[in-house]
């Protein structure tokens, strides 16, 4: 039995079903699975990333750019229909820039961070003419070297690993001792390097952490994170045009999990939007979101091929599982596993219900998709659906592990 009294999933309010079946890119399940051929699949639908951009687009002041960072999902035919609705794309690898490129993302507008960039790449962001976020100073005569070698002057922004942490993030990615960005005392030294070198130095990057459910804990970042850019911005050989001040925005994946109150980060940025046209009159604030643009827009399907009931207990063996979605087994940064949200796709709303639990085909009890969770009875042949899949999903999970034919994508 299912305690009554446990927290459950947000509602899958962004979807909407039909006779039975969950509709994902206008089309009932059954038929989307028939037109891909086969299964497991990720399927992201249009319509859904269209809506969240337009739903950031009226809580956010018109002035604050929207990034794509595309680690999130680089399916590039997804990359693509992104960077025609938000004005910039964030990569983290030269494979990422050639995707952003193809996809036909403004170079003006992509910039590229991360750790451990290697010499070639830094040259090929130089010769693309994309925005460098410089994480350490080993990076900084690479790129003055590059910028001789090509005549084009690198433009460089500075990861700044800030003096302060993303309280309640999912993930911290700014804060003490970390590999990301360069520490607050050793960014002066890097500016003045930049200006002796005559790199075009456009601004600084801040990002805190990730999966942020808690609008307080976002505001507050960002009000740090401009007051740590205007100090900064003292010493730079340069206005600041660039100020990214990271995302962090979460969705709810655990039950409990409620979903992100966009008022008031607006109304933080609108606040900060103003100040900057005073103290940084020629810096655009630019926010980078993954996750929370893509997220929610995409789903997981794969097909039960066996059911079986151990000491009373129901696994729908599937198709697919860790090998396709890591994050969903629990595997991908959870310290405690926990269910997403999940249905049997074809039988949405269904009265006849059980507990059940959905495992993928690997030999590992890591490979756990739902565990013991309420679903409509099910049968081999039926649809598995692991929501709030748009992100993190196939390019973040182990595909080669035990030889199963890889995930196919689509974007519908
Ligand atoms: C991973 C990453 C993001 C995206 O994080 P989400 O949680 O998916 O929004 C944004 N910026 C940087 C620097 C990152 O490393």
């Amino acid at each position: 039995m299912i305690n009554k009294q446990a927290p459950v999933h947000a509602p899958m309010s962004q979807w909407s079903t039909h006779d039975g079946q969950l509709v994902v890119g206008s089309l009932p399940l059954t038929t989307l699975a028939a037109r891909v051929g086969s299964t497991p699949f990720y399927a992201v639908d249009r319509g859904l990333l269209k809506a969240r951009v337009g739903e950031l687009r009226a809580a956010l002041p018109p002035q604050v750019k929207l990034h794509y960072a595309m680690k999130a999902n680089p399916m590039p035919a997804l990359v693509q229909f992104m960077a025609g609705l938000v004005e910039g794309i964030d990569v983290a690898s030269a494979g990422e820039l050639k995707v952003a490129l193809d996809a036909g993302a403004d170079p003006a507008e992509i910039s590229f961070a991360g750790p451990g960039k290697r010499d070639p790449e830094l040259l090929q962001a130089v010769a693309a003419g994309v925005l460098v976020n410089v994480e350490s100073a080993r990076e900084l005569p690479v790129l003055a070297r590059a910028s001789q070698q090509l005549g084009l002057p690198a433009r460089v922004a500075v990861r700044v690993n800030p003096d302060f942490e993303l309280k309640g993030s999912g993930m911290k990615m700014g804060g003490g001792p970390k590999q990301f960005g360069v520490d607050v005392d050793v960014v002066p030294e890097l500016l003045a390097f930049a200006a002796r070198e005559g790199l075009a130095f456009e601004g600084f990057h801040l990002f805190a952490g990730s999966q942020n459910l808690k609008a307080e804990s976002i505001c507050e970042a960002q009000a740090k994170s401009y007051e740590l850019a205007l100090r900064l911005a003292e010493g730079a050989p340069a206005p600041v045009k660039f100020l990214n001040l990271g995302g962090g925005f979460g969705i709810p994946y655990f039950p409990g999990e409620q979903r992100l109150d966009l008022a008031p980060i607006g109304a933080n940025l609108a606040a900060l939007v103003e100040r900057a046209a005073r103290e940084m009159p020629a810096a655009h604030i630019v926010i980078e979101l993954g996750r929370y643009l893509v997220g929610e827009a995409g789903v997981y399907v794969t097909r039960i091929v066996d059911r079986k009931v151990s000491r009373g207990q129901v696994f729908l063996v599937c198709d697919g599982g860790l090998n396709h979605h890591l994050s969903a087994s629990g595997n991908f940064g959870q310290v405690v596993r926990k269910n997403y949200p999940a249905a049997i796709g074809n039988r949405m709303g269904a009265p006849d219900t059980e507990v059940a639990s959905a495992v993928g085909p690997l030999c590992t009890p890591l490979d756990l998709l739902a565990d013991r969770m309420e679903l409509p009875v099910a049968q081999v042949g039926d649809l598995v659906v692991i929501f709030q899949s748009g992100a993190y999903g196939a390019s973040a999970s182990p595909q080669a592990f035990l030889g199963h034919p890889h995930v196919t994508e689509v974007l519908v």
